[in-house]
């Protein structure tokens, strides 16, 4: 992989990916909707599009020129999609483990629009007993009604996007919100004593230097959060600054990779010299013991996931799915009737277990016997020409009894993943 941060993606989001999804494969994906449910947990992500402004590394399906009738029409349509799924055989009657509320930018919605929108999903879905309610929100959004709406809306993990601290930074990337806004949010979800707080933070914004990173990881530690998740930027295609650069013909002046790892690196260092616990290639959390991030658990080791909203993606009974990817064709659907299914895949158990490996890496370690156990194959075996090379290279400090990734491992994982991926040639459907 080049050092330098070239256009392109580079974070592994799921497996197979998603360029081998289509669109011949949405008659299976709603045969499994019909079909009687397995045995996997379940969760519901729901994609709220709205951004009071687009960011300029954004890659999301967001709408920036929203009217409250935009909202509100939109807020029906996922309820009314919430209802249609619910019916459906494979999901009737089953328990939500967690739910996820993400963008865009939920917290984009004013009170009464979220006190709607919640009331309109729990016609279709209750999640009293769901052990983790995730919400995220963007600073600017938030005002002290709203923050305590969100807490007895039932959310139990606020997500704040901080990503950081400096306002030029902030505002050379497009970022809605200014620093002053975070503490006078953060105060706010204090006090409402949220059971979970995270905050997300980017290394490597535009503009970003060592000073400054080492500023902003002090002012979050500050912040004493429940986890902290921490990306490294990256350029992909779709945007702003991407088209600004085929504009230009300049390359938007990200750091090099070296550059970003050594600064999550030394957020890793002080962050744990505080007390927290690296826990993910991106997240570390103060007491691993209480806090819990069930969606990027449950998620990466196979539960089903029901997507709501525009260009959602979905998991149900071995099927990978999204949902139409434009307003208009969305709404159209769920206002019909239809699910708004728009591709899927369905990977063969081989790549199912490929999934979960990869998704398992990003944790840093690999807890074989589950993997063992549930697909009957022995990936130590497997793949043991890649366990030795990456052995051999520094990115695991240990094969026997179950990988476990380096530090310098970790915080290139994503770069590592491909790996065991498999050429879409030599698949056999499942
Ligand atoms: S807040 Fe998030 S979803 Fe909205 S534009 Fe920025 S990066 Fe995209």
């Amino acid at each position: 992989m080049s050092e330098s941060t070239e256009p392109g993606s580079y974070f592994v989001a799921n497996y197979p990916p998603f360029d081998r999804w289509t669109a011949a494969a949405v008659p299976a994906v709603l045969e499994a909707f019909a079909e009687s449910p397995t045995a996997a947990a379940l969760g519901l992500y729901l994609h709220v599009p709205f951004c009071r402004k687009r960011c300029k590394f954004c890659y999301f399906r967001v709408y920036t020129d929203t009217s409250a009738a935009d909202v509100e029409r939109y807020s029906q349509g996922l309820a009314r999609e919430a209802a249609l799924v619910a019916e459906q055989p494979a999901v009737a009657g089953r328990t939500l483990k967690y739910v996820y509320f993400g963008g865009g930018t939920p917290s984009f919605l004013s009170v009464k629009q979220l006190e709607k929108l919640v009331a309109g999903l729990h016609a279709s879905f209750g999640w009293n007993d769901a052990q983790e309610v995730t919400f995220e929100c963007e600073p600017g959004t938030l005002s002290e009604p709203k923050v305590k709406a969100l807490r007895s809306l039932g959310m139990t993990r606020i997500s704040l996007g901080v990503e950081n601290f400096d306002d030029s930074i902030l505002e050379a990337n497009g970022r809605a919100h200014l620093s002053g806004e975070i503490g006078r949010a953060w105060d706010w979800i204090k006090a409402a004593d949220f059971p979970n707080t995270n905050v997300d933070l980017i290394a490597g914004m535009v503009g970003e230097t060592l000073e400054s990173w080492q500023r902003t990881v002090e002012k979050t530690l500050a912040l004493e959060a429940d986890s902290v998740t921490i990306y490294q930027m990256e350029l992909p295609f779709n945007t702003t600054f991407v088209h600004d650069a085929k504009e230009s013909g300049a390359v938007a002046p990200v750091a090099d990779w070296a550059t970003k790892r050594a600064w999550v690196d030394y957020a890793f260092n002080r962050f744990t010299e505080q007390g927290y616990v690296v826990s993910s290639a991106y997240t570390l959390v103060r007491d691993p013991q209480r806090v819990h991030f069930r969606y990027r658990d449950m998620l990466w080791e196979g539960s089903d996931l029901l997507a709501l909203g525009v260009a959602s993606f979905g998991h149900l009974s071995g099927h990978h799915y999204q949902n139409a990817t434009h307003w208009d064709e969305y709404l159209a659907a769920v206002e019909a009737g239809r699910l708004p299914v728009v591709r899927g895949l369905r990977p063969t158990p081989r790549e199912l277990l490929i999934r979960e490996l990869v998704l398992g890496l990003k944790r840093g370690s690999l807890d074989v016997e589950r993997l063992r156990s549930k697909f009957g194959i022995d990936p130590l075996k497997e793949w043991a020409a890649q366990w030795r090379a990456l052995e051999q290279e520094g990115w695991l400090s240990q094969v026997h009894p179950g990988p476990v990734l380096s530090r310098a491992g970790l915080l290139r994982v994503d770069a590592l993943l491909a790996r065991f991926f498999e050429e879409p040639g030599t698949r056999v459907d499942g």
